[in-house]
């Protein structure tokens, strides 16, 4: 397999901000962890983080405004910002598919298995494995990189996708334990 990771919406907005929690700032050290990890064996990866339009996209009917296109809010948490190397695509659904080039950068890279993290677990990350399992991709989600609102929609959101899917649903400690991405294994 050929690994990828995808860091989802790991904004201002969803951490510190307009829809932020503690529930979700304590996944971005994990994803920090993983990150160092994964540029080091020289894994891709790629952002992908909200970028609405007021006025035009038909999210704010549903969500308060958030992650408005060019604002603070919409930018990646200082603890892991992008770095060189690393790809950063915008989108403005909840499926980082949707009219976002992934597929294509994904195909171009050689990635088949995408390792999900960020935010939300039922939402973005889970409208995302749906589009990822019918474009064939290997799912694998560190289950402490990615955060839902509370307990109980995380657990029933990871097995939706669990069942549905055939998510691989880990932990950081077993992937960097078991070097699980090491490209070529599995
Ligand atoms: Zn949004």
């Amino acid at each position: 397999m050929k690994p990828g990771i995808l860091v989802i919406d790991v904004i201002n907005d969803f951490v510190s901000g307009a829809l932020g929690s503690e529930r979700a700032a304590t996944i971005v050290p994990n994803i920090s962890m993983l990150l160092d990890h994964a540029r080091g064996i020289g894994m891709p990866v790629i952002y992908i983080t909200d970028s609405h339009l007021p006025g035009v996209d038909r999210e704010f009917d549903v969500w308060p405004r958030h992650a408005e296109k060019g604002s603070e809010g919409a930018q990646v948490v200082d603890a892991i910002r992008p770095k060189d190397g690393d790809h950063h695509l915008l989108k403005r659904r909840y499926s980082c598919f949707y009219a976002t080039g992934l597929d294509a950068l994904l195909r171009e890279l050689g990635v088949d298995t995408l390792l999900l993290t960020g935010l939300v677990t039922n939402i973005c990350i889970q409208h995302t494995a749906a589009d990822a399992f019918f474009r064939g991709y290997r799912i694998i989600i560190p289950r402490d990189c990615v955060e839902a609102p509370s307990d109980e929609t995380q657990e029933t959101s990871l097995n939706y996708m669990v069942e549905m899917y055939r998510a691989e649903v880990s932990t950081l400690e077993k992937i960097l334990r078991e070097n699980l991405l090491k490209e070529g294994t599995a």
